[in-house]
């Protein structure tokens, strides 16, 4: 049986353009991804979105950092809904993926219920360190819901059959990671934040934040040797590659 990826847009966010190419001026408008990787033994979802009090109050719930960003977010772009709407049963979702535990990668966990999260150990670490928590601006309400965990070291396959691959990307976060998934188009990473954009990889453009920047470009130089022989790069908040990619219910590949 075929792999399916799918993609879910679960709100916009509005930042200064600085915090995701260094020294670049104005703003920028950019999605707030989920993926979904319906695999014959089990649906995965990649990253969960925004927490749905941010629909309300942002400011409650991020603090300072909500003063960075406006948020779109609207009733039916949060990932329960996306999800419904994509006829996927959230319920149902057996592993949770999170690429790191920013608020709008893990603001949304909370709603996949049954599912087990997947995280590098590294990156769980960082986000139940004081210190850290404030340095990497961790939210640890939306990733302290009590789901069973798996902490993984690096490289991990989730079925054993090669088919959806975690792959250590760090830099962004202590313990960021991104994801293979192996279509039977050809391969796709799905970046998340260790690649915001098509100038990121393109001409290895940093972002103002990074909390290792030698370990995040070691990580985009790893994602472009995957380019180079052919693997598909999805950016993490790429608007014009995002308007351009098929949403769920038709699937990327
Ligand atoms: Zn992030």
């Amino acid at each position: 049986m075929a792999v399916r990826l799918y993609a879910l847009t679960c709100g916009w966010l509005t930042a200064p353009r600085a915090l995701f190419v260094e020294g670049a001026v104005g703003s920028l408008r950019v999605p707030v991804p989920v993926f979904v990787i319906d695999h014959p033994r089990g649906l995965v979802l990649f990253d969960s979105g925004l927490h749905r009090q941010l629909q309300d109050d942002p400011a409650a719930r991020l603090g300072a950092t909500a003063a960075l960003f406006t948020t779109h977010f609207d009733p039916g772009d949060d990932v329960a809904a996306r999800l419904a709407a994509a006829g996927f049963d959230i319920g149902g979702v057996r592993w949770l993926v999170n690429s790191h535990l920013h608020f709008d990668h893990a603001g949304g966990n909370v709603a996949v219920a049954n599912a087990t999260v997947v995280v590098q150990r590294r990156e769980w670490q960082a986000a139940h360190d004081d210190a850290s928590i404030a340095a990497n601006g961790y939210v640890p309400a939306d990733f302290d819901t009590g789901q069973p965990r798996l902490e993984v070291d690096g490289e991990h396959d989730l079925f054993g059959d090669g088919r959806v691959v975690c792959l250590p990307t760090y830099g962004h976060t202590p313990g960021h990671q991104s994801l293979l998934v192996r279509l039977d188009s050809g391969d796709t990473v799905l970046a998340a934040d260790a690649c915001y954009l098509r100038e990121t990889l393109d001409e290895l453009k940093l972002p103002s934040f990074a909390h290792d920047a030698g370990a995040m470009l070691s990580s985009l130089q790893r994602l472009r040797a995957l380019a180079a022989v052919g693997t598909r790069i999805v950016y993490g908040h790429d608007p014009e590659a995002w308007t351009l990619m098929p949403q769920a219910p038709q699937a990327i590949g």
